[in-house]
């Protein structure tokens, strides 16, 4: 099996095992499989048999989809095992939302090992820095890609240093990095001033970047799509709804459909909606004039930390996404975005606020008429509840100032003794 670079603005290839991160002429670079191989060696009763193994690797649901991930040598790969994510009906997300329960699917990749899908792209990720003998990984983050290549750098052996953005993460994931080891450090500036130092540093100091701009991330974020349609039995939805932060995702995904399609997995792609946050919205602005223009949003504000990025590393990608699946670009709101969190955690699924933008966006999209009401759609759920304890509590005791609150559930204070407890219980019940 091989594989190989090539850059997507001037196609000039470039070898999978010497460390690149862009093409000479600046542009990003794709991994490009050998299609006709790959279509000779995989097939769908391949990943069935796969799917009922215990063992390593194809117990990952990365990994099980090897041949169109990152076909290299099982001594390389470094795994949790992660993927193998649930795809839920919700009657409540879906009353919410306004379509049919049996039309809306949610993929929940806040049940990775770290609680994101973060995860998809560090097996990969890291997997390739043991390939290319790197001993040391580095990142900035918003806070889920910290978490994530703290706890595969651990596994692997590799020493971890993560870039974040000062007092701007979210608790769990500050946490995370730090309990798994990482090397910390906090920049006095944003997310995208972090990003460029790291990038820079990575450059001069020899470490071994994971971001998205890594390709082999996005090689194992497709699996997100791969795995989701071999749970739909190989049916193509209508719609997937992702949030857009980095567009490391929105990217992977028209990457992993177009290729679906290339090897007749599928006979058609979905359309692919991109949701972001009003405040940190350079890819809808765009969207707005048919990407003839791209203007960084400098001060990105959302309480979706996760994807509280004005500059987006993927843009060009994720254009070229947009334009394959033909899809479209939408925007929410922090009302939004909290309101139809607290659907989705009050139906007992539970996510954070970043992978909530996408109710909010399917509820928009319908409203507007440009999803049907019996089209099948599949939203990605991309983190976990427990993420941002803050954002949730703060929300439920009324603490989010200027936020327009539908759904709070206040905790009630009582006195220890049961006849207050009787009275509160009257109250409520
Ligand atoms: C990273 C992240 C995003 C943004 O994904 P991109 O691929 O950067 O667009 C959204 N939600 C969560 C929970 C994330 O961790
Ligand atoms: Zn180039």
């Amino acid at each position: 099996m091989s594989m190989i670079l090539k850059c997507i603005e001037c196609s000039k290839e470039y070898s999978f095992n010497k460390i690149r991160y862009e093409c000479d002429c600046g542009g990003l670079l794709d991994v490009v499989h050998d299609i006709e191989q790959v279509k000779e060696v995989v097939s769908k009763d391949l990943f069935d048999k796969r799917l009922g193994s215990r063992a390593f690797p194809y117990f990952s649901g990365v990994w099980r989809y090897k041949e169109l991930i990152l076909p290299i040598d099982n001594k390389y790969i470094i795994t949790r095992p992660e993927g193998n994510t649930n795809l839920y009906n919700s009657k409540k997300v879906a009353d919410y939302a306004c379509i049919k329960v049996k039309n809306l699917f949610l993929k929940h990749e806040g049940e990775n090992p770290t609680g994101s899908f973060k995860d998809r792209g560090m097996t990969t990720g890291t997997t390739m820095a043991k390939l290319l003998n790197s001993k040391i990984v580095a990142c900035a983050s918003t806070g889920n890609t910290s978490a994530s290549m703290a706890a595969f750098a651990s596994v692997g052996n590799l020493k971890a240093i993560v870039f974040i953005p000062e007092g701007k993460i979210a608790f769990g994931k500050l946490s995370q990095a730090l309990a798994y080891g990482a090397s910390t450090i906090q920049i006095k500036g944003n997310f995208d001033d972090a990003m460029a130092l790291v990038k820079d540093a990575s450059l001069e100091l020899n470490l071994y970047l994971l971001n998205s701009v890594n390709p082999f991330r996005l090689e194992g974020q497709k699996s997100i799509i791969i795995e989701m349609l071999h749970q739909l039995n190989w049916e193509v939805p209508d719609w997937i709804i992702v949030p857009g932060g980095n567009l490391g995702n929105s990217s992977a995904f028209g990457k992993a459909l177009n290729e679906l399609r290339e090897i007749d997995f599928i006979d058609h792609l979905p359309r692919i909606a991109v949701i972001q946050a009003e405040g940190a919205n350079p890819l809808y602005l765009s969207y707005l004039n048919e990407f003839e223009r791209y203007i960084p949003v400098k001060n990105p504000e959302t309480i979706a930390t996760a994807i509280k990025i004005g500059n987006p590393v993927n843009y060009k990608k994720a254009v070229r996404a947009i334009r394959w699946t033909n899809g479209i670009v939408e925007q929410v709101s922090e009302d939004e975005i909290m309101n139809a969190k607290a659907i989705v955690d009050g139906a007992g699924i539970g996510a954070e606020p970043a992978s909530c933008s996408t109710i909010a966006g399917l509820k928009k999209l319908i409203t507007k008429g440009i999803i049907k009401e019996d089209e099948k759609v599949c939203c990605i759920l991309t983190g976990n509840l427990l993420k941002d304890p803050d954002a949730t509590v703060n929300y439920h005791m009324k603490k989010l100032d200027g936020f327009d609150i539908k759904f709070a559930n206040e905790p009630i204070t009582c006195d220890a003794d049961l006849d207050s407890v009787k009275k509160v219980l009257k109250r409520i019940l």
